[in-house]
């Protein structure tokens, strides 16, 4: 495409191609800063979109690129499945999605590889280029298998639980070894297309069969660690074809996804390992039941009138929202009674626990979704020390990130786990259907503390009946 500009252009296009680069490589990383926070997320997400954009735009200009028309092509068709995709996504179901496109950003980077190696005389490359070439293919594969596999189990298609034959770990072990070995032998004799193949189908392999064996409810964890594989494989990507936005933002994505990951487990009080290799929350799912709920002890119910009277007449209610809110849908509706708590003159304050929901910032994005102000949200560690002057806390379809268990009971497979400390408010009401236990599939004793009450039923029906019974006082 560059052949359309001036030839003053075309003599400073490579170094002007380098810089615009740079330009994009800046709004990824200003972008990414700014998803560091509700108030500024969208306006990063934004950015970060841009630069993408202007990656596109100057990649186009590159003089490698002989047919711009398939670019143009895939930005539109891409942008239309990704825009598409995004306004239909379920909240719920934000986890499948980012597995899906973390599985085509892993397959992109292994078939660019591919691509660039076919192009010349494997002959003519230099060692790095075929390391780089070989290491991307291999992580780009594991990539695109693992993720469809973590999609399949989150959407159900394959078994939640784990799917293991005995010895499987110490298997993908030595097949990961087996395929580092290739590409070593791949670099030394890149005519011999057999090692290329090798590493290729054993690679597509190896992301079945690590991602296989692992607990349908450790999933989304599994999927941020894929997320930053993707982004190293298409780091890898950059080097074999030489570009230094592919080498920059496939960095910045590694490194994200491995925070992430590092952050999940932190909150989760549980080693990647752990996650990786042990067995945890098999089902996927949330309230299955399985765990042992003590039918010895008793709860105080309470109703929609009660619930009413005692928020109506605090000072100070927190809301602590979990993974059942989102199930629910009920955000729209849980801001309706925050607004009606506000006009009584309560001070209502949101506390959010950094795995509440099934992935980071699942929370912050349904209450924005319902316009619940930023400067109401507050993180564990902000909310944590008002609970003990707090008259009333609303959790709504939490129950593992309020469980006194993570502090208490050092058996629980919980426990170190940071919570929220709402057990220290003056009263608990929670909002669930049942019994039934969470994500860790253990009973809750907040549920049988004297200062708590349980709103049994569905949490967006139970807010209906809370915000109509609070019009009435
Ligand atoms: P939990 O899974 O512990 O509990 C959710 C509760 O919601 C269930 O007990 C269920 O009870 C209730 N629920 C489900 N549907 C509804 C509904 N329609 N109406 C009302 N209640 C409903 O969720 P938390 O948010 O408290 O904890 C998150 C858990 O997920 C943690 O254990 C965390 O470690 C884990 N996790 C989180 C990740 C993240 O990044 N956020 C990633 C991986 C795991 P009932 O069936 O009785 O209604």
């Amino acid at each position: 495409m560059s052949e359309f500009l001036p030839q003053g252009i075309q003599n400073i296009l490579p170094d002007l191609i380098q810089l615009l680069y740079l330009v994009a490589m800046s709004f990824f990383i200003i972008g990414i800063k700014r998803l560091g926070s509700p108030a500024t997320a969208r306006s990063g997400n934004q950015m970060a979109s841009f630069g993408m954009l202007l990656g596109v735009i100057i990649t186009l200009f590159d003089q490698q690129i002989l047919t711009f028309e398939y670019i143009i092509g895939g930005v539109l068709l891409g942008g239309l499945i990704g825009a598409i995709a995004a306004k239909k996504v379920e909240m719920t179901a934000m986890p499948e999605m980012v597995a899906i496109f973390n599985g085509f950003g892993g397959g992109a980077s292994a078939l660019v590889a591919w691509g660039e190696f076919s192009r010349m005389d494997p002959t003519l490359f230099a060692g790095q280029d075929l390391v780089t070439i070989g290491l991307s293919i291999l992580i780009g594969s594991i990539t695109f298998t693992g993720s469809f596999i973590a999609f399949g189990k989150l959407k159900g298609f394959i078994g939640g639980g784990q799917i293991a034959f005995p010895g499987q770990n110490y298997f993908n072990l030595l097949l990961t070894f087996g395929t580092l070995g290739l590409v070593g032998w791949f670099t030394f004799d890149p005519t011999n297309m057999l090692a290329f193949w090798l590493i290729f189908g054993i690679a597509l392999l190896l992301g079945v069969l690590t991602v296989l064996p692992i607990g349908g409810a450790d999933m989304p964890v599994v999927i941020s660690l894929l997320n930053s594989y993707s982004g190293i494989a298409a780091s890898m990507a950059g080097f074999v074809i030489n570009n230094n936005l592919l080498i920059i933002s496939g960095a910045l994505v590694g490194a994200a996804g491995l925070i992430l990951t590092n952050i999940m487990c932190k909150a989760m009080n549980r080693t990647l390992g752990n996650v990786l290799f042990g067995a945890f929350g098999g089902d996927g799912g949330s309230g299955g039941g399985g765990a042992a709920v003590d039918h010895d002890k008793t709860v105080h119910e309470t109703t929609p009138d009660d619930v009413a009277l005692q928020t109506a007449y605090a000072d100070k209610v927190i809301i602590v929202p979990g993974y059942g809110l989102a199930v629910a849908q009920a955000q729209h509706v849980l801001k309706e009674v925050a607004d009606a708590l506000e006009e009584k003159g309560v001070e209502v304050k949101y506390g959010i626990h950094p795995v509440a929901g099934r992935m980071p910032g699942h929370m912050n994005v349904l209450l924005a979704e319902a316009d619940v102000p930023y400067d109401q949200l507050y993180d564990m560690d902000q909310i944590n020390p008002e609970f003990k002057t707090t008259d009333v806390v609303l959790i709504i379809g939490a129950n593992d990130v309020v469980n006194p268990a993570a502090k208490t009971e050092s058996g629980s497979p919980i426990y170190g786990m940071p919570i929220m400390n709402v057990d220290e408010a003056k009263r608990t009401i929670v909002f669930k259907r049942s019994l039934s236990p969470g994500y860790a599939g253990i009973d809750n004793s907040l549920f049988y503390e004297d200062t708590n009450q349980m709103f049994f039923g569905d949490a967006k029906k139970s807010l209906q009946a809370l915000s109509h019974s609070l019009d009435a006082v």
